[in-house]
């Protein structure tokens, strides 16, 4: 499916120079939205997932109907101070600006295999901030879907020996 003419590109958003990629005009469309989903969950099935992980708040748009999906947990990753109990953090920077991303302690068991999700791979630093921490629990990276890829930033590069699946490329 051409995924692509259901994304807004919005000019300068949310600063001068970026072309923001709008997924939400996307996930409007009840059949397209399910069928990108179901694509990233096709790429899952075969890497016997035990549970999803996704960073705030996008990551959660395309988590949770695949972990749902496959019947598996959803693991939220956060921005600091919005978990309640005890978290792991790491500092990462992004595309535009710098944070720290948190998760909750004991939300993988040493072992599980996690597929990560996320809308959209720019740079890479989220992701990379995402995959640190399910590695500081001892969870095992399989798989990295992302409804967007911006080749041009080469964010895989950072991600060397991840196995990552994209729906679109820009
Ligand atoms: P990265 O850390 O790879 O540089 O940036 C990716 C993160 O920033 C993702 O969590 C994504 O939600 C957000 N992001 C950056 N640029 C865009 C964009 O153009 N569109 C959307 N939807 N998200 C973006």
């Amino acid at each position: 499916m051409d995924y692509k003419k259901y994304i807004e590109v919005v000019e300068d958003f949310p600063q001068e120079g970026i072309r923001f990629k709008d997924i939400s005009t996307l996930m409007q469309q009840g059949d397209v939205y399910k069928k990108a989903m179901d694509e990233i969950v096709t790429y899952a099935e075969e890497k016997q997932i035990d549970v999803v992980v996704g960073p705030e708040a996008r990551g959660f748009i395309v988590g949770c109907p695949v972990a749902y999906a496959m019947n598996v947990g959803f693991v939220p990753i956060r921005k600091d101070g919005k978990l309640p109990r005890e978290v792991v953090k790491v500092d990462y920077g992004k595309e535009y600006g710098k944070d720290v991303l948190t998760i909750h302690k004991d939300a993988i068991k040493p072992g599980q295999r996690v597929l990560i999700t996320d809308d959209l791979l720019a740079t890479g630093g989220t992701i990379d901030a995402t995959i640190q921490l399910v590695e500081k629990l001892g969870g095992v990276v399989v798989g990295i879907a992302f409804m967007i890829e911006l080749t041009y930033l080469n964010g895989r590069d950072k991600m060397d020996g991840y196995d990552i699946f994209t729906l679109m490329q820009y």
